[in-house]
């Protein structure tokens, strides 16, 4: 570590280590690139530390303790089922997270690129100082990625500590709470919200707007509200949270809905009302990079910020904040820095799932804005029930929806409810981006019996020549 006012020279700095970082760090190395990577906290960022990873252990946990409690049609009887939440918990970050953040640091090893622990802000548009335990350095750069991700929105009224969490405590309560409230019903509301239902608590959701996971269609959002209030859930719509009181072991929210004061209390209470870019303490106004009015780096579609040399990727930049959109971002800042001019955002679709009691996905266009475009489509919508493996699986909830262009038939979006959208939206995201046709699908080949076969059956649908339906 060097201390002092000279700045190192270095080559591609990039700062964060998410999916958006760590992989625009591995794909600049490979086009040639010598880069450093600045990290505050742990590699892998929020979504294999804290976000999609570890939510989704604790998810398929609860979907097994639920499906060890439950009866089955097949016959299989258990007795005295008991969860262990502290090996829960150890297998979580010990098994999961652990094993993905040292096989990322053994890839950035494997790049050659440099690792720095510390927190980095800009001092202008060529150095950045980085704060260290023990002092700090400064780097001076001829590119940078910058790739801060995000943190959750604190509501003012309700602080975090003790009882009043965010997702990162929900991850690693010490004990299945009895009573969880959650304020904002949206894909990590609900996602969490869920684990814990499927584990015995009694979880209550108290959301502002007049639906839960926004993003998804009421069609699509139903199966997953009517199972949630089959656990005990309840959801409580166009509700205004106001204030929260603690006392040593409980927590009691006041909230408002329809012009009434109401109040619920829990044991905890997990406030998830959406995520705030990381764009106000990196000392941006050091330099010409600008923000939108909506407080996130303006990029252009290679990435670029207003600075030629500085580029911005992921939850930092406008648009949904996922991981797979900030790995995708992150390949084209590399090659874009890389000297490639034809490095470009142009994707037609981004997927987005929520991993619900019953998955929900969605790729491309979706009802809404088809309806408000005015859009001449063609709908077709084919059940799970009618699918073999679906039935063998005993797994028969939910339905596929394409949409199609009434005259060319290419496909514009998809929609999927059930066991494994999350896997099955990708050859659909696949055939928009290629600009395949329902036809195209229906005459691909799909193995027998699976899933995937009701993707066919929904083209058949569309083209007008059902098998299954
Ligand atoms: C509970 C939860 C579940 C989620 N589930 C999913 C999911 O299933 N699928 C999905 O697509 N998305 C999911 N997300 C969202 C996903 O985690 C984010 O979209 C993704 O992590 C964004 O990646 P990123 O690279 O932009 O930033 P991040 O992953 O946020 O990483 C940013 C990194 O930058 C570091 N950093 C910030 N400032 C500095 C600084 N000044 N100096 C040095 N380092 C700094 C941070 O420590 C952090 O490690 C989930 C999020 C949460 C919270």
């Amino acid at each position: 570590m060097v201390v002092g006012a000279q700045a190192r020279d270095v080559d591609t700095i990039i700062i964060g280590s998410g999916p958006g970082g760590y992989v625009a760090a591995i794909r600049a190395a490979e086009l040639g690139q010598k880069v450093t990577i600045i990290e505050r906290d742990e590699i892998g960022g929020v979504c294999l530390n804290i976000g999609c990873i570890p939510s989704k252990a604790l998810i398929n946990v609860g979907h097994h303790y639920r499906e060890a409690i439950s009866e089955t049609p097949f016959g299989l009887e258990t007795e005295n089922v008991t969860l262990d939440w502290s090996k829960t918990q150890s297998w979580k970050q010990n098994t999961v997270v652990n094993t993905l953040t040292s096989g990322v640091k053994l890839l950035l090893k494997k790049h050659h690129v440099d690792i720095i622990k510390g927190e980095a802000t800009f001092n202008d548009n060529e150095t950045v100082n980085i704060v260290q335990d023990d002092g700090h350095e400064l780097l001076q750069f001829n590119n940078a990625i910058i790739a801060t991700g995000s943190r959750p929105i604190e509501i003012p009224s309700m602080p975090f500590g003790d009882r009043i969490i965010d997702s990162t405590g929900a991850l690693s309560l010490e004990q299945i709470p009895e009573k969880l409230i959650i304020v904002g019903g949206g894909v990590i509301g609900s996602e969490l919200g869920g684990v814990y239902a499927n584990l015995g608590t009694k979880v209550t959701i108290i959301e502002g707007l007049d639906h839960t996971l926004n993003g998804f269609d009421h069609e699509m959002t139903k199966p997953v509200l009517d199972d949630f209030k089959k656990q005990g859930g309840e959801v409580v719509t166009s509700a205004t949270a106001k204030s929260a009181v603690q006392t040593a072991d409980h927590v009691t929210l006041n909230y408002e809905v329809d012009g009434k004061e109401q109040s619920v209390t829990g044991d905890y209470l997990l406030v998830a009302v959406g995520r705030r870019a990381n764009t106000d303490a990196i000392g941006l106004n050091n330099t010409d990079v600008k923000l939108t009015e909506r407080g996130v780096i303006d990029v252009a579609e290679n990435m670029q910020t207003r600075v030629p040399h500085i580029f911005a990727i992921g939850d930092i930049t406008a648009g949904p904040q996922l991981a797979h959109k900030a790995s995708f971002q992150g390949k084209i800042a590399a090659a874009a820095i890389s000297g490639d001019k034809q490095a470009r955002d142009l994707h037609y679709s981004l997927p987005a799932v929520a991993y619900t009691q019953f998955e929900l996905a969605t790729t491309g266009e979706d009802l809404e804005t088809i309806k408000s475009d005015n859009l001449e489509v063609k709908i077709s919508k084919f059940p799970f029930a009618g699918n073999g493996r679906a039935i063998s699986m005993d797994d028969t909830t939910g339905f596929i929806r394409l949409i199609s262009d009434k005259k060319t038939n290419a496909l514009l979006g998809a929609q999927i409810v059930g066991p494994s959208a999350s896997d099955l939206i990708s050859e659909l995201s696949l055939a928009i981006e290629n600009g395949l046709t329902t036809n195209d699908i229906s005459l691909t080949i799909h193995p027998h019996p699976t899933l995937g076969e009701a993707i066919m059956d929904t083209a058949e649908l569309a083209d007008g020549l059902p098998i299954h339906i």
